[in-house]
């Protein structure tokens, strides 16, 4: 098989456009065969560098590689001329003036369903004429075939009148010369592929092609939100950069991609990009629409963390924090091993690795204490608790998590409180925030210095007016 991913870098690779490169490239794989990277870059004004560079990084982010390319379409202009003139003169295709409204008075005359066919003249746009007798049939592996009489196409332009060369015929071209066996992509192009199998059916008759077989077709359901309306913007994340700085992982937005629109077969959802690649084929791609629902992927990357090593799992957080967050390098000056360590104890808490540094950054320092935590837990019956933990984990010899627990859930019991009376208190003052990692782990993990010293900071600022007995 040989395949082909072909974006047009006018802005940011989307969930849809990611989808066609994974299962272009889990096919490739799949099969043995190779996926070549083309760049449709023929829109000159939006197809900036940084757009390219963009697609090109979020592929890389995928770890979707290629074989060959990418090559650019804009490159391949003399190419496409040539084929061009090669047509005119075998008088596969003709120039025309015709206008639309030329093609409409036509239509008139001959009844609506009549394909267009112009006259050839000296100067004009390029069509491609199309034969009288026949149909051109879009055989595609999801949605059956589709035939078109060619009574009723009309002429498709091929070309301006200066020579470049428009849409369907590039791609048709690039496909033929690069070997496609398989076009594989979104539903919106559906419509197009009459148009290009005409193409590459005169191109064919001029030789080219070297006796290559019609590419097999495959045209992938379209994308709605969880709303059953088409997917966009406003159902979240929608670019493969987004995904990454929402902390989603990469082999969790492969699996949670390639089930959009296709499934194994046994409702197996959780399948690594080993089985993907072993179990992906064309022929379980529903023509449903698939929907993009954020909130399953985050279900799905949250047990891709769970189900992660640590020290793996590490190195993702760095990476992360590295790429997304400039208070990060807090994290970059650390012992590694007290990193590991947060990463651990927030490892069941965490869905994606966004999540990581809000819960865990108090670890590698101070933080401020939040106005409405410290307001609802270190009140006076607050503080009084704070007072009790500290003056109990100061007694502590072992300062290890089974003597801090057994410690703070003694106060628990001594006081006749609810355990959050305690715990809450506590976490307020070592976090500045009520979530943390459990809290027994929390504190182990700062140590007895530590934990003394924010506990104390908590007790002055919040307490003062305590200590000197004035009333407020
Ligand atoms: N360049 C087209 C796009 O980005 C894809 C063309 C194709 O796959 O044939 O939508």
């Amino acid at each position: 098989m040989r395949l082909r991913f072909a974006p047009s870098p006018t802005g940011a690779l989307h969930i849809g456009g990611a989808r066609t490169a994974l299962f272009n490239w889990l096919l490739a794989r799949h099969s043995g065969g190779q996926l070549v990277l083309r760049i449709e870059d023929t829109d000159k004004e939006r197809s900036t560098k940084e757009n390219v560079e963009q697609i090109l990084e979020a592929l890389r982010w995928l770890e979707l590689d290629w074989d060959e390319g990418p090559i650019f379409q804009s490159e391949r202009a003399p190419r496409h001329e040539q084929v061009l003139e090669a047509l005119l003169d075998a008088g596969h295709a003709y120039r025309s003036s015709a206008t639309a409204d030329d093609v409409k008075v036509y239509k008139q005359r001959h009844g609506a369903d009549c394909g267009f066919r112009g006259e050839q003249e000296k100067e004009g746009a390029v069509r491609l004429r199309v034969p009288d007798e026949g149909a051109t049939v879009v055989h595609d592996v999801i949605r059956g075939d589709t035939r078109f009489e060619h009574v009723h196409l009309d002429d498709p332009v091929i070309a301006r009148a200066d020579g470049s060369v428009l849409y369907n015929f590039a791609v048709a071209i690039d496909d033929l010369d690069a070997g496609i066996t398989h076009v594989v992509r979104g539903e919106d192009h559906l419509s197009n592929t009459p148009k290009q199998l005409l193409v590459l059916g005169a191109a064919r008759a001029l030789g080219l092609g070297e006796g290559a077989q019609e590419p097999v077709y495959a045209h992938l359901p379209l994308l709605h939100g969880p709303d059953g309306k088409k997917l966009s913007k406003r159902h979240g994340a929608a670019s493969v950069q987004e995904l990454r700085d929402a902390g989603y992982l990469a082999e969790a937005v492969r699996n949670y991609i390639a089930l959009l629109g296709w499934g194994a077969g046994d409702d197996a959802t959780v399948l690594s990009t080993e089985e993907l690649i072993k179990r992906f084929t064309l022929e379980r791609v529903s023509r449903n629409p698939a929907r993009f629902d954020e909130t399953k992927l985050r279900w799905l990357n949250g047990l891709y963390i769970r189900t992660m090593n640590a020290s793996e799992l590490t190195a993702r957080v760095q990476a992360y924090l590295a790429l997304t967050d400039a208070r990060a390098a807090q994290l970059a000056g650390a012992d590694p091993a007290l990193t590991q360590r947060a990463v651990e104890i927030s490892q069941e808490k965490i869905a994606t690795l966004a999540e990581f540094w809000p819960l865990a950054g108090f670890v590698f320092g101070e933080r401020l204490l939040k106005p409405a935590a410290a307001e609802r837990w270190l009140g006076v019956e607050g503080i009084e608790a704070l007072r009790g933990v500290r003056a109990a984990l100061a007694e502590l010899a072992e300062f290890d998590q089974v003597a801090i627990a057994s410690t703070l859930e003694g106060l628990v019991e001594q006081r006749a409180v609810k355990p959050r009376e305690i715990y809450q208190p506590l976490r307020v003052a070592l976090t500045g925030t009520t979530i943390s990692p459990g809290i027994f782990e929390s504190v182990a993990l700062l140590g007895p210095e530590e934990t003394l010293r924010r506990i104390d900071a908590a007790l002055n600022h919040c307490a003062p007016a305590a200590d000197t007995g004035v009333e407020s």
